[in-house]
């Protein structure tokens, strides 16, 4: 019964809420040649927003956004043309110094969220205001008390919330902001405003929700966390449903490249629809369409470092990866909707890092200035700089729309473009350097629908006189594929036909000890300082004299016929007299030996053994004899490295 009503009071909400289309149109906006977009069954009134919080900062720093016919245009109505119906802004309560000087990230207080509000409600576009509740970022690594609220008592720094949030709402009212939606926290997992536990967490949520109730009784109140991954959700849900706080929507940031697949994005979300009735979004997300930077200052995304990317890094896989995250919150229970974060944060357009930097500081325009750094001196003031996100923008570097904005209007009808290849992988190989080298004649493609197809690839003179003459050495050798550059890296390698043959693995493997007198010891041994390479190497020791009399062998079929070389090392001390050698077996009588010994601690000597002559089907034991009689102390040694590779 409960539940009929809640459906009830939302499709009545849903109804209530239609009319979030803006009129603004631009056929440019709606049409596209190359841009493939699968078609997505959205309700009308689906929420297709864009963060744009740093905007009047850049707009100072001179950065300058055009329309789709290539004039300079309100960056809010190239938005809008695109199909944006919704603007987030962030709030902080005094992202200044004392001086006056901003900390920059837009240095976004109420007066800069009314100016981007009044111009969002221009355009017929909804405003979503995001309370930091801090002086500067707000995120699960952070949640700083403002200055001004610092050592309050819990109850006292309510009251200040409440009346900050009130004061705030009423002055975007009086501006005549659309204002739709209003965030009590950013990205509040178990933090929040310097509170680290959930009833002085929820407590200060209530009183922004009481604010935002009486202020704009028609708004949706939303909370906000990130790490959707760590299966939190639903335990965050519980406890603002125990504690009792009044809101609507429960919002996730969804980076696709941290934060998880979008199966499990929905069943957390839909387990906090399922269980309280919460009309869930994502309200943060972004994707690079290249992996460059064009303000030198680093971003969070780019060529290598340990990210998942399920997209290639171009306009197609940015607009694929937004549709694919609008597709998983169509098929949420009670998904609303999207936002962009920052799709406008591009170079400042300065030469250089300095000239830049100059620019950052002085409008705010990068993520942080130095001036924050009395606030955060360990993040910002450490760390400040331009955007981290300019590659994730929906705009290029000179201010233009990408092809890629245009999806959230192609989307509700499809644009099936024929599709093509849109990034062709990397491909990685190698090759013995006394085999024959093969390079491949096709590679993985990512089309435009990313799919994944193999497409046959041309490289341009490889030269492969100087490979197979270089030894050990790595090429790059470029080619084409579907119309677009291919790479192979090519590493010439010495093949090693020994399995373990660094003992990296701790364990013997396919390696045989044959023990004829037991040692004391004898085992792989995990000691970085006494191995020849890598962790790993064989030890020996015993303290009796003349009780060191072992055999370490490995034996290998299928090898093809030819001529073969062979290599072990050893080092250790106090052996007495000795008799160590390598040796090679063909089925199992031994062909040839080469002899070592031990002497000093780390003075390794290799014993190789050359021109082995294998037939096909021949069963080939390579191994090391030690025998030692001992000086006294127990003689001991270490082994490392065996080599079994054909010979040129
Ligand atoms: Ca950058």
């Amino acid at each position: 019964m409960m539940k009929k009503l809640l459906v009830l009071l939302s499709a009545v909400l849903i109804l209530s809420l239609s009319g979030c289309q803006n009129s603004y149109r631009n056929e440019l906006a709606e049409k596209s040649d190359t841009l493939y977009v699968k078609k997505l069954d959205l309700k009308e009134d689906f929420i297709k927003g864009v963060d744009i919080s740093s905007i009047i900062a850049l707009e100072k720093s001179g950065v300058e956004f055009y329309g789709y016919s290539g004039e300079k245009t309100d960056i809010f109505q190239t938005l809008a043309e695109s199909g944006i119906n919704y603007i987030r802004v962030r709030v902080w309560n005094h992202p200044f110094d004392k001086d006056g000087n901003g900390f920059g990230g837009g240095n976004n207080d109420i007066n800069t969220a009314i100016e981007i509000g009044k111009r969002a409600t221009k355009y017929n576009m909804k405003l979503l205001v995001d309370f930091h509740y801090s002086d500067f970022w707000a995120d699960p690594g952070k949640q700083m008390v403002p200055l001004e609220w610092k050592g309050l008592e819990i109850d006292e720094k309510c009251d200040k919330l409440y009346e900050f949030t009130k004061e705030c709402l009423n002055k975007l009212k009086e501006a005549k902001v659309d204002v739709g939606m209003i965030q009590v926290g950013n990205e509040t997992n178990k933090k929040l405003c310097g509170e680290v536990n959930w009833s002085p967490i929820v407590k200060l949520m209530k009183a922004g929700s009481k604010a935002c109730r009486e202020v704009f009784p028609k708004a949706r109140v939303a909370v906000h966390f990130a790490n959707p991954e760590n299966g939190s959700y639903p335990d965050y849900a519980f406890r603002l449903d125990y504690y009792q706080l009044d809101y609507d929507v429960f919002a996730s940031s969804y980076y696709p490249f941290w934060h998880g697949t979008l199966d499990n994005l929905i069943n957390q979300l839909d387990e906090v629809s399922d269980k309280y009735g919460k009309e869930t979004m994502v309200v943060e997300t972004s994707y690079a369409y290249t992996a460059d930077d064009s303000d030198f200052f680093g971003n969070t995304i780019g060529d290598g470092g340990a990210f998942t990317k399920n997209y290639p890094f171009t306009v197609q896989g940015q607009a694929n990866c937004i549709v694919d995250t609008m597709e998983a919150i169509t098929k949420m229970k009670k998904g609303i909707g999207l936002f962009y974060w920052e799709p406008a944060w591009i170079t400042v357009g300065g030469k250089n890092y300095e000239e830049n930097l100059a620019i950052w500081e002085k409008y705010g325009s990068g993520w942080a200035a130095s001036y924050a750094r009395g606030y955060d001196p360990n993040d910002a003031g450490r760390y400040y700089g331009g955007s981290a996100v300019d590659n994730q923008a929906l705009f290029d570097s000179t201010g233009h729309p990408l092809e890629s904005l245009k999806l959230f209007n192609l989307v509700n009808k499809g644009n099936p473009v024929e599709l093509k290849v849109d990034a062709v992988e990397d491909v990685n190989i190698m090759c013995d350097i006394n085999g024959e080298i093969v390079l491949p004649d096709k590679v993985n493609a990512v089309m435009s629908d990313n799919s994944k197809q193999a497409v046959a690839v041309k490289w341009n003179n490889p030269d492969y006189e100087t490979y197979r003459s270089g030894g050990v050495a790595k090429y790059v050798i470029e080619g084409e594929a579907g119309g677009l550059p291919a790479k192979c890296y090519l590493s010439m390698i010495e093949y090693n036909f020994l399995d373990n043959y660094s003992f990296e693995s701790g364990e013997l493997g396919k390696w045989q000890v044959i023990d004829h007198k037991k040692c004391d010891e004898l085992y792989i041994e995990e000691k970085k300082t006494d191995s020849l390479t890598g962790d790993f190497h064989f030890h020996f020791w015993s303290k009796a004299n003349d009780s060191i009399d072992f055999d370490l062998e490995q034996t290998v079929s299928d090898l093809k016929e030819g001529t073969y070389k062979y290599a072990i090392s050893i080092m250790g001390s106090d052996g007495g007299q000795t008799d160590i050698y390598a040796y090679v077996k063909i089925n199992d009588v031994i062909v040839k030996k080469a002899s070592a010994g031990i002497d000093f601690y780390n003075v390794w000597h290799e014993a190789r053994i050359e021109g082995i002559e294998v037939k096909a089907g021949d069963k080939v034991t390579v191994g090391i004899h030690v025998r030692c009689s001992g000086a006294g102390n127990g003689a001991w040694g270490k082994i490392d490295d065996a080599l079994l590779n054909s010979q040129s």
